[in-house]
């Protein structure tokens, strides 16, 4: 692993940790659902993306929406980590009065879009990487869906519009976690063939192990979608990070016991001192 590789995937860690925390203080929070994106924001915040705390507004910026807005937490972690909040605002996650409710909220500087009514992402996503195009702006787009949210019908006439207008300058993600708040995606509304029906779309798909770092800033730096919009399938496991978390739906919202808590803490501990090793 080089040393780049291994930097990031210790701050993957530190967030993780950091998201259990604001969720066992919070008494609230999408912690399977965060856990699983973990990697996949990481690597955009801290590798891919152009954002600037200090400058949040600049035209030139990046833009990334989060369609999967439940998994706020570890947006709200980066967002802090990052400077676009304060820490001390961070503590009021989910509290009366709080900017930092349980969706995201742009109210904050860094958030582009209110998401978490479902469906919405892509389409917006899709109209912002239009405009670059029209405008002869160079930024780049990304959203993030989760698997359970493809069934949403919004999400595919989005699709058919960004591969119409050739957004080469869009990428989306697919948290492909296999699980949503009620089950298996494949039992609540299968969407297999999931490659092939993005690539009848038009789109340019790669997938790619959602939990990897480095797979997945291949995959973003990956240029080969020209004339289409990219669509990265990330296969990744819902509750990344925390064992007894790990592939288990009802962690979709849950929020962890004391024991459970500090069980977690450990966990991150010993991968924090194995990835020192590596
Ligand atoms: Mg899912």
């Amino acid at each position: 692993m080089n040393a780049e590789i291994k930097e990031l995937e210790k701050k993957a860690i530190q967030l993780r940790r950091r998201v259990f925390q604001l969720v066992y203080e919070s008494k609230t929070g999408h912690t399977g659902s965060s856990l699983s994106c973990t990697d996949i924001l990481t690597a955009l915040y801290y590798s891919i993306m152009a954002v600037d705390p200090e400058d949040p507004e600049n035209d030139a910026r990046d833009r990334y929406i989060q369609s999967k807005g439940h998994a706020v937490e570890i947006l709200w972690a980066i967002l802090a980590d990052k400077g676009f909040i304060e820490e001390e605002e961070l503590k009021t996650f989910s509290a009366f009065n709080s900017r930092l409710i349980g969706h995201p909220n742009n109210q904050v500087a860094g958030v582009e879009m209110n998401t978490g009514s479902l469906g919405h992402g892509l389409a917006v996503a899709t109209g912002i990487a239009l405009a670059a195009k029209m405008d002869e702006k160079k930024y780049q787009t990304y959203t993030l869906l989760g698997d359970g949210e493809l069934a949403e019908g919004s999400v595919w006439e989005a699709a058919m519009a960004a591969s119409n207008y050739k957004l080469d300058n869009l990428t989306a993600i697919i948290d492909h976690n296999g699980l949503q708040i009620t089950g298996a995606t494949t039992d609540v509304m299968n969407s297999d063939p999931l490659s092939d029906k993005w690539r009848a779309f038009g789109w340019h798909v790669i997938e790619v192990d959602g939990n990897n770092i480095e797979a997945l800033i291949q995959a973003f730096n990956s240029r080969e979608n020209i004339g289409q919009p990219k669509m990265i399938i990330a296969n990744t496991i819902k509750g990344k990070g925390v064992s007894f978390a790990e592939g288990i739906a009802a962690w979709h919202h849950k929020v962890p016991s004391q024991e459970q808590y500090e069980q977690a803490l450990l966990e991150f501990d010993k991968r924090l001192e194995e990835l020192e090793d590596e």
